[in-house]
């Protein structure tokens, strides 16, 4: 654990970099609004050092927004991520919906406006497969794909004893409950809480939350799943009364926008999130 350390550079935005004898490399980088204090982060620990390579967990506003400033930074760097994220990262599209979340959410957190960068510096420079192993010296990051979040989730073992675990196995947030986030989908997100326990890591690393007290570690897959089930049942539950969707969205909002996500997370996030869940269960049924 000591070659990892936590950088981040502002709310809702983790990164952690890691320090092998030979090349560093960040998990994450945080929205755009973070990238001055990230960077300023990074050089501290880095001194003469390059940063040579940035792995993304998925392709989320709120975890590669920084990427432009970053290379801007050290320009040899290389963005790593899967397939799936280097195809989104082509869309004109998906270029713009980063683009609008990260201007809004600097609005959010108070940062004012974001600096320009063009969209090309937003990309996925080498693919990484599950299986795949990366040597920094001394520290060796296994990939492996953990779907259900998005198509283009990935968790990262570190020297087989710290995972940090993709978002499709949910995130624990300050409060210390974790919550669900299945929006391409609710089973694949159970396969990869399921794969995720059988690593059985001494650390976990949640997103958005970072370390997991070592008190907490040995429930937090059990809770995962505890969470996926108790949003998958509410919708199905009022699926089964004959609601709508809108309606099970309004629903969910009062059972499950409580104060902490309220101070964590726009409402457009997660209503954008709720409906996506809704969705997704609505579609895989039971
Ligand atoms: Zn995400």
């Amino acid at each position: 654990m000591d070659k990892i350390i936590d950088v981040t550079g502002g709310q809702g935005g983790k990164a952690f970099l890691l320090i092998g004898e030979e090349k560093t490399a960040l998990v994450d980088c945080g929205m755009a609004y973070c990238a001055p204090t990230l960077i300023s982060n990074i050089k501290q620990v880095l001194g003469r050092r390059t940063l040579d390579y940035i792995l993304i967990s998925h392709s989320h506003y709120d975890h590669i927004g920084a990427i432009p400033y970053l290379r801007e930074e050290w320009p040899n760097l290389k963005v790593l991520g899967a397939e799936y994220a280097k195809g989104i990262l082509n869309r004109e599209n998906a270029l713009k919906d980063i683009r609008n979340l990260s201007v809004l959410a600097a609005k959010f957190y108070g940062a004012g406006d974001i600096k320009e960068y063009g969209d090309d510096m937003l990309k996925v420079d080498n693919n990484i497969f599950d299986g795949d192993s990366l040597d920094l010296g001394g520290v060796i990051i296994k990939v492996i794909e953990a779907q259900g979040h998005t198509k283009c989730s990935l968790s990262f073992l570190v020297n087989n004893e710290t995972l940090f675990a993709s978002e499709s196995t949910g995130y624990k947030s300050k409060s210390g409950k974790v919550y669900p986030a299945f929006i391409t989908s609710c089973s694949q997100a159970i396969d990869s809480i399921n794969r995720s326990r059988e690593i059985n890591p001494r650390f976990i690393i949640s997103p958005h939350f970072g370390l997991v007290n070592q008190s907490d570690t040995l429930n937090y897959w059990e809770e995962c799943i505890l969470a996926v089930k108790e949003t998958k049942d509410f919708i199905l539950r009022l699926s089964e009364k004959g609601y709508e969707e809108e309606q099970i969205l309004i629903e969910y909002e009062e059972a499950f926008r409580d104060e902490e996500s309220r101070l964590e997370q726009p409402s457009n996030a997660f209503r954008l999130n709720a409906q996506s869940m809704i969705k997704t269960v609505l579609n895989e049924g039971k």
